[in-house]
């Protein structure tokens, strides 16, 4: 241990630590790498604690500088290399005073942690205490005043890791999506075989206070029945469960779906275990299943963090380090939250007392209050999966006959994941409320071409059997294409809904089926069996419909393309030297291109945004051949660089990677790669499934709004043709005409604010990119040599 604190660095640098703490989750790597890398390039000193609380209150080896390539590829790890523990010491004040000694004999006066409710509470209470501590270490004499007068304000951070999303105050916590996948792969795996044998399943996962992952779980895989404790079913439980599952047994079902959190109870606070639900389900008298039980256990801990833990991770991180920086000694400890798709800062102890409160409101049987405590999109989801299991059973939610409609729904564009959940959800949400609900096959081309063909027009009733099984399914079921309104011929397509007498209309798709309801819109004037209520779910692996910053599928897309890149890398493993350069889908976006830069640490990303010249590739190529020349085989994995397709007329991934074979001059070698249609993913990610059923849901409850509306309040309401959108910290239902009119950059098909642009820096500040001359772009405001980043 060092005698003395090393001085204090000039300025306003600080020197950071950061630590992992309480139970592991896929991201926490991401996450040490941002803050690592960030602290660095802020001119401050990064230090990691290994083995949590243990490693502060034992000091010596388990403080460690850390310096930018310790890093290197800890994106595509899981767990948390830094080590984390259950450290009893740290709950009794002798123990927090070491941990404290430690901190100042090692010159640190910022700590970042993440870990979860208990860790964060941990660290709170370090923070209130720290003066206190400060002083009896003086008294004790095992410090001096004047060592440790340069750290009287000692700055915490905290960082949400947990696969369980148990805190309050933030949408997700560090590796809830990740467990997620994890969960809902191994459902899908059971599913094939609970199919086969005709079985039921109950599936156990994790969550002893909070039900996430099981009522996610339970969305993303169309599941039976759920069993959550903040919301434990009514006394009746068995019977209901036991109805449900008769019920959807008797419309033809083959396989029956139970899942249960570790924590489930009933109302009187009685616990609900796995084998109390299968001998229900198969009682001899009743239902008479052939039951099983799968326990999923530590697998949810395991494996790598999928595509959004890692965006999270590096954001989160990026923001800690930057609220250290512009922290004051008035600063109230903050944690780093995320609502909708906005990270921000909010107070550490509000959230840990309101998780407290949640474990408390369930153990006093305040279940409604307990809901409440979570964030909205909980309640929101369960609702949304109540109406998608109880179909024909709820009658409350059943409308008069006078207010039912018959609601149309089409797909436009190209398959994206989460399309097939979207129209699961809604066709169930209008079954339960007595709508019908009426499928237009192979979009607007097959409306017109093929309505009345025998047997199989379509226009078509959807069936729930069928339909039901589409919870988890890729590509779009009841087909998609590309062609608009107008070329489809607008009279024709308008005399049909009047033909069919539709209500209301509900668009699935990308870029396309916006400009299809632009132009739907737009005849409305002329044709009035288009004034009718219709919005825009937008769905499209390149993320570039305006009114959203998030379209279904991007989430899947990106997925693929993180497992294909981290593949790829590791490929290069035995050669130790290459360059990879991949080209992604995207349009004329950069969404997915940058996105996947950021969670594989590229780089170099090239984007049509900004474009690319061959001052730009210069500087690149530079970089590289000095990067390979400093790294002398110790660090594996190849090294990536993202281009979009259409990103440069000229420049593509083969001239590029041609370009830097030729001046690498055998240094290292350089390969092209072309994911191509990959990159539309097989089965659709749980963020994407379970993102679809919400927001369908809502899309229908909108539509429900205009139902007795003539054509004039349609023509003269704005909000009668929407797109739905997530933007900043909220779910949106904007204008079409507004959207169109003002946020829509046609001639680059995408939004002419595009909220990732920032991103781009944060990727090429932490992959070590260094300052290159950009390409004019008038789109990001800068001139041809001006270069500077700016935007972190
Ligand atoms: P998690 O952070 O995943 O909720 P724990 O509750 O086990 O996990 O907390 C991790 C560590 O944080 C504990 O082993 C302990 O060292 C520290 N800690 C948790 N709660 C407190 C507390 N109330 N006071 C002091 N330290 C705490």
């Amino acid at each position: 241990m060092a005698p003395h604190p090393p001085p204090p660095l000039e300025g306003r640098k600080r020197r950071i630590a950061m630590m992992t703490s309480g139970g592991d989750s896929p991201g926490m790597n991401a996450a040490i790498r941002a803050v690592v890398r960030m602290a660095i390039e802020k001119g401050c000193e990064a230090y990691c604690v290994y083995e949590g609380y243990d490693g502060l209150v034992q000091g010596e080896n388990f403080i460690r500088k850390f310096e930018w390539p310790d890093v290197r590829g800890w994106l595509s790890e899981g767990g948390t290399l830094i080590g984390t523990a259950r450290c009893m010491a740290f709950y009794e004040r002798p123990g927090r005073l070491k941990a404290a000694k430690n901190m100042v004999l090692n010159g640190i006066d910022a700590l970042i942690i993440c870990g979860g409710d208990g860790s964060l509470t941990g660290a709170d209470k370090f923070r209130a205490e720290w003066p206190g501590l400060l002083h009896e270490l003086v008294e004790n004499k095992e410090l001096t005043a004047e060592q440790v007068e340069p750290f009287k304000h000692l700055n915490i951070v905290g960082l949400v890791g947990s696969i369980d999303n148990d805190m309050s105050g933030t949408d997700a916590t560090i590796g809830c999506y990740s467990a997620l996948s994890r969960i809902c792969e191994m459902v899908d795996y059971i599913e094939a075989t609970a199919s086969s044998h005709s079985r039921a399943f109950v599936i156990e996962v994790m969550g002893r206070h909070c039900g996430w992952l099981a009522l996610m779980a339970g969305v993303a895989t169309g599941a039976d029945f759920v069993f959550i404790p903040e919301k434990p079913r009514a006394e009746n439980w068995k019977e209901e469960m036991c109805k449900i599952v008769a019920r959807h047994r008797q419309i033809g079902k083959r396989k029956t779906i139970v899942i249960v959190a570790e924590g489930a109870h009933d109302q009187d606070g009685n616990k609900i275990s796995p084998d109390m639900i299968k001998d229900l389900l198969a009682d001899k008298k009743g239902l008479a299943l052939d039951t099983r039980i799968t326990t999923l256990g530590h697998v949810q801990r395991g494996g790598v963090a999928c595509a959004y833990d890692r965006y999270l991770a590096t954001l989160q991180g990026v923001e800690a380090v930057k609220a250290v920086l512009e922290a004051t000694p008035e600063t109230p400890t903050p944690f780093i939250a995320i609502t909708e798709n906005k990270i921000c800062r909010k107070p550490l102890v509000q959230a840990v007392l309101d998780t407290k409160e949640v474990a408390k409101a369930i153990e006093a049987h305040e279940f409604d209050r307990a809901m409440s405590l979570r964030d909205t999109e909980f309640s929101d989801i369960y609702d949304s999966y109540m109406t998608t299991t109880t179909t024909d059973l709820n009658d409350a939610m059943r409308l008069p006959p006078q207010k039912r409609m018959r609601i149309a729904i089409i797909h436009v564009g190209a398959p994206a994941g989460g399309v097939n959940a979207a129209t699961r959800a809604a066709v169930a949400y209008c079954l339960t409320r007595g709508h019908t609900p009426i499928a237009i096959h192979n979009g607007f081309a097959g409306f017109v071409r093929h309505h009345d063909d025998k047997p199989l027009g379509s226009v078509r009733e959807f069936d729930w059997l069928e339909v039901d099984n589409w919870a988890s399914k890729g590509g779009s079921e009841i087909g998609m294409n590309r062609e608009l309104p107008k070329e489809s011929g607008m009279e024709t397509v308008a005399a049909l809904f009047k033909q069919y007498n539709f209500d209301g209309l509900f668009l699935i798709g990308g870029f396309e089926a916006f400009h299809a309801l632009s132009q739907l819109r737009q005849a409305r004037e002329k044709y009035s069996s288009l004034c009718i209520p219709m919005t825009l779910l937008p769905a499209t692996i390149s993320n570039n419909v305006p009114g959203t910053e998030y379209s279904l599928g991007s989430d899947t897309c990106l997925n693929e393309l993180v497992r294909y890149c981290d593949t790829i890398k590791q490929s290069a493993s035995a050669s130790r030297r290459r360059v990879f350069v991949i080209e992604t889908q995207g349009g004329r976006s950069g969404y997915i291109a940058t996105l996947a830069g950021l969670a594989v640490g590229a780089v170099a990303v090239y984007t049509p945004e900004e474009g690319v010249s061959i001052d730009m590739l210069a500087a690149d190529i530079k970089h590289l051949k000095q990067v390979f020349k400093e790294d002398s085989g110790q660090s594996r994995a190849g090294r990536l660089i993202l281009i979009n397709e259409k990103a440069s007329p000229v420049y593509h991934a083969k001239l590029i990677a041609d370009m830097i074979r030729q001046e690498a001059q055998n240094r290292f070698e350089t390969r092209d790669a072309l994911p191509g249609h990959v990159q539309q993913g097989g089965t659709p990610s749980p963020m994407d499934r379970t993102r679809a059923v919400r927001l369908a849901i809502k899309c229908i409850e909108h539509l429900e709004k205009y139902e007795d509306r003539a054509d004039s309040a349609i023509l003269a309401d704005p909000q009668s043709s929407t797109v739905i959108g997530i933007k900043g910290a909220s779910v949106v239902f904007s204008s079409m005409k507004d959207v169109e009119e003002k946020e829509t950059d046609w001639p680059n098909r995408r939004p002419k604010d595009e909220f990732w642009l920032g991103l781009k820096d944060v990727v090429d500040v932490l992959s070590g990119r260094p300052e290159v001359p950009r390409p004019e772009s008038p789109l990001l405001g800068w001139k041809a040599k001006d270069n500077k980043r700016g935007l972190i």
